[in-house]
């Protein structure tokens, strides 16, 4: 837990949220501003402020939230229509909120290139 990071605060229960999924290592969440009508966040619960900033150690929890964001989206029925994954970083990419989160959208048409 980092102090003064929103989702560490939303994994520990401090901020409320829709949750969808967790585990030891996986919180998911719905996006309290969607983008999409489907639109959840995927994030480690340990914190990471970015994933430019993942090692080596953490291989394993990479891949975990890939597949569990795979999980989330066939319940939530994308996988049919298809989505997207988005991992923005840093100031350029758009980072926010500086723990590690993958965007999951779907339910709709997306523009692409994104702007
Ligand atoms: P970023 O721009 O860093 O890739 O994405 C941050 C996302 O977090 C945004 O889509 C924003 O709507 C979402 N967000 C920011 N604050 C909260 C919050 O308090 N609760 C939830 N559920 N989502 C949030
Ligand atoms: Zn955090």
């Amino acid at each position: 837990m980092a102090d003064d990071c929103l989702f560490c605060k939303i994994v520990a229960g401090d901020i409320p949220c829709e949750e969808v999924y967790s585990d030891d290592d996986v919180f998911a969440f719905r996006d309290i501003n969607p983008a999409a009508p489907t639109h959840i966040l995927v994030i480690p619960k340990k914190h990471l402020a970015s994933v430019a900033a993942a090692t080596p150690a953490d291989e394993a929890l990479m891949g975990k939230i890939l597949l569990k964001a795979n999980e989330i989206g066939q319940a939530e029925d994308l996988h049919s229509s298809g989505f997207r994954y988005v991992i923005n970083t840093g100031k350029d990419g758009g980072q926010t909120v500086d723990h590690l989160h993958l965007h999951i959208l779907g339910g709709r048409g997306l523009f692409w290139p994104p702007g």
